[in-house]
């Protein structure tokens, strides 16, 4: 069964009944994670656990999925080399238009699926306005600021509560399970955020209050959380995870009415 985009043809697009259908749109970002992982880890991430989801995903979810963005709003790692970053007003046009023109085809619902967290903002609000304008359900399944991973932390996660971040002990982990070759092991170290933020109880990485932050601010070697706790079996068993959280997550989404 089919189910990207890219590989079907005009007439098999044209054939898709989509009142049922939800056309899926992956993003990531391209952007330092410190000295032991790649520019592209969240798009690796997010192409592995697309990889698995659509393996078993059910033929009767009908679900296609869009070419991933690869480049997201990164500004935060900007003083790091190698980062890419879209504007928030390029970003926003971008998943706009994609959005606009899978609506155009007559999709009804669209599942933005986001792996980067500087994405989320932008992406949760345009989904309203994407509702208002084009009459389109559109929904944004995150998984940084939600509790997506967290039966499975709860499980296997062993550095503290800011132990998973950025490079850290999850996306380390998931990298060794997909591409260990390009995981610097030899280079893997813990970089926390400043004592007080960890010790405050409103002003912290994970709010209530937040701020604008760049990367630096927070720890200077691009690594927020702990990579040495990361282990390749620990990320077979989180790609595993969101694959199914994935499908779990189209369930209830297949389910909901169309907008009239
Ligand atoms: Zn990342």
């Amino acid at each position: 069964m089919k189910r990207m985009l890219a590989e079907m043809t005009t007439e098999e697009v044209a054939g898709i009944d989509k009142n049922l259908a939800i056309a899926m749109l992956p993003i990531a970002a391209h952007e330092q994670h410190g000295p032991h992982l790649p520019i592209g880890t969240d798009t690796y991430i997010l192409n592995g656990v697309l990889e698995e989801f659509i393996k078993i995903l059910p033929d009767d979810l009908p679900l296609v999925v869009t070419p991933s963005i690869p480049i997201g709003k990164s500004n935060e790692h900007m003083p790091f080399a190698g980062t890419l970053s879209f504007s928030y007003e390029t970003l926003l046009g971008v998943v706009h238009d994609i959005c606009k023109s899978l609506a155009r085809h007559g999709f009804r619902k669209i599942a933005i699926f986001n792996a980067h967290g500087g994405n989320t903002d932008i992406l949760t609000s345009l989904c309203r306005d994407l509702r208002d304008q084009l009459n389109v359900r559109v929904f944004v399944i995150d998984w940084w600021f939600t509790n997506f991973w967290a039966d499975i932390l709860a499980e296997l996660q062993e550095s503290p509560r800011d132990g998973v971040f950025h490079a850290c002990e999850l996306e380390t982990s998931i990298m060794m399970h997909l591409r260990p070759e390009l995981v610097n092991t030899d280079r893997m170290a813990p970089c926390f955020p400043p004592e007080q933020l960890r010790r405050n109880k409103y002003v912290t990485i994970f709010g209530p209050v937040t701020m604008g932050w760049l990367t630096p601010d927070l720890a200077p070697t691009g690594v927020i959380g702990d990579p040495t706790k990361a282990s390749a079996e620990k990320g077979r068993r989180f790609v595993a995870f969101a694959a199914g959280r994935l499908v779990e997550i189209a369930r209830e989404i297949a389910a909901l009415e169309n907008l009239g």
